[in-house]
């Protein structure tokens, strides 16, 4: 006896009533959320006084034993292997006590715009698809334009990260000047030792690894000497290459240090170079009174690197690109397909999908115009005068632990400093200091070599950092130098 194969109608039914799986009813949806908001609850209660860094054994192999399968997993389960296997071990970005690298937080708000991203997945590339969407981005790269004081025809990105926005403006100074592959050998890059490196990655993607880099000498504080920049642009010029390229920054990752920015413009326009400016870091201290005056020239670069997921606290994701003239990142990074020809029909807003490598991305306007909304900008303010303060702070009361060598006063929130008792090898001490300080993890801390030695530093940008922490981070110090005394 043979079975007939079924009906096309059957099968599509069939098939229906499994894919409608991925769509849970109301019920299903409030008890999913539900035990969500639940987990993030106690993690938000448990972040004062929790670590900063957790050292488990296991480091979060337990999900290795949860193979992805066909069948589904109950919410609970999964909930559980997330808060031992992903939330837990490692370190905490969302503490206050989060004080290495260059931290932000990660507000609340942003989270529920998220959300409101994800459930609606409203499509942020083309202003055909999402107008509002695609406005909310604009008006966002406006504010930041004018934060800095750029004028009417400039334009820019909301990427995902600083690195990504740094390789952006690489690649869009390569093509408004015109550096095709024939060039590249003669056209010379100029940035200090601090420059941060995902500008090296970014000039190697851009393909310009075959482009001269010259290390532009620093002063005893970091920041790139001017005239130094001006007689190498002068001798390439000299030897018949041309000055392509000056990266600044506002802001160095290691040291906080910010470049002569205005001094700088001044040379590289002269010699007819693109100049960038990677305030990743320190850009939107200039929110603040307390701003270094150089950052105040950041309007004379061509184009600017702020992160958002830095400055303004947002969590991970969130980094932002400014182009002073927003018809060469256009030019840059404008490309065409048949099947988006529907998309050009309204052009009076700019397109993220123009000025960017992506097409299709996260709506990531919201998350950041949604707390500064809900929040305005003051608290930002404070907040960022606040870090300044506790790192000048925290500068002033190391001088009262013995031993300490602390490096250039903090232009901005992050402060170099290493422990050198008398009699022993400064190096291993500091090695092990920093490995104390993670492993205790009620703050952590990083570390970093400069001019050929080991030094620890302190960042203080996370939004729940305040007196308290840094107190702390005495403590921790204190208590530790006391153990190395005893070695
Ligand atoms: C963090 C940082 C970057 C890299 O940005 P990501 O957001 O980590 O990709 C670049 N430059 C500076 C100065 C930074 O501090």
């Amino acid at each position: 006896m043979t079975t007939s194969p079924p009906s096309l109608e059957d099968r599509l039914a069939q098939l229906e009533s499994e894919a409608r799986r991925l769509e849970p009813g109301p019920d299903a949806r409030g008890r999913m959320r539900d035990r969500v908001v639940a987990q993030t609850e106690i993690f938000l209660e448990s972040l004062e006084g929790g670590k900063a860094y957790v050292v488990t054994d296991h480091k979060g192999s337990g999900l290795l034993d949860l193979a992805i399968q066909e069948e589904g997993r109950p919410i609970e389960a999964l909930l559980q292997s997330w808060t031992r296997d992903v939330e837990t071990p490692g370190l905490n970005p969302a503490s206050g006590g989060h004080l290495g690298y260059i931290p932000g937080g990660g507000l609340y708000p942003s989270s529920l715009a998220d959300y409101l991203a994800a459930v609606t997945n409203r499509y942020a590339g083309v202003f055909f698809a999402s107008p509002g969407a695609v406005r909310m981005e604009n008006l966002l790269i406006r504010w930041m334009a004018d934060l800095i004081g750029y004028p009417e025809e400039a334009g820019g990105d909301l990427s995902s990260g600083g690195s990504i926005a740094n390789l952006t403006a690489i690649v869009t100074a390569r093509e408004a000047k015109g550096i095709t592959s024939g060039r590249v050998r003669q056209s010379v890059i100029y940035a200090t030792d601090q420059v941060h490196h995902c500008v090296g990655k970014a000039i190697g993607i851009a393909g310009l690894k075959e482009a001269p880099v010259r290390r532009i000498p620093m002063d005893d504080r970091f920041r790139m000497v001017p005239t130094a920049l001006a007689r190498q642009m002068d001798a390439d010029r000299d030897h018949g290459l041309d000055p392509f390229l000056v990266v600044a920054s506002g802001g160095t990752t290691d040291t906080g240090a910010v470049d002569p920015i205005g001094d700088i413009a001044e040379i590289a326009h002269e010699h007819g170079a693109w100049f960038h400016v990677d305030a990743a870091y320190g850009g939107f201290f200039l929110l603040t009174p307390e701003a270094p005056e150089p950052l105040r020239a950041l309007h004379q670069a061509d184009s600017v690197v702020l992160d958002p997921h830095k400055g303004l606290f947002l969590p991970y994701g969130s980094g932002a690109l400014l182009v002073r003239d927003r018809e060469l990142l256009y030019r840059a990074h404008r490309y065409d397909a048949n099947y988006m020809q529907d998309t050009h029909r309204s052009r009076e807003e700019p397109s993220p999908a123009d000025h960017s490598p992506e097409l299709t991305r996260h709506f990531r306007g919201l998350r950041f115009w949604l707390p500064l909304q809900l929040f305005g900008v003051a608290p930002f303010r404070a907040c960022l005068s606040e870090k300044i303060w506790l790192t000048r702070y925290f500068y002033e009361r190391l001088r009262d632990i013995p031993h300490m060598e602390l490096g250039p006063d903090p232009e901005l929130s992050v402060c170099l400093f290493r422990h050198v008792p008398p009699g022993k090898d400064a190096d291993p001490v500091n090695a092990r200091l920093i490995e104390a300080v993670q492993t205790d993890g009620r703050v952590f801390m990083s570390s970093t070599h400069v001019n050929g030695s080991h030094w620890l530093r302190l960042a203080a940008l996370a939004f729940r950092t305040h007196k308290s922490t840094i107190d702390q981070a005495l403590d921790v110090l204190r208590e530790l130098v006391e153990e190395e005394a005893e070695r």
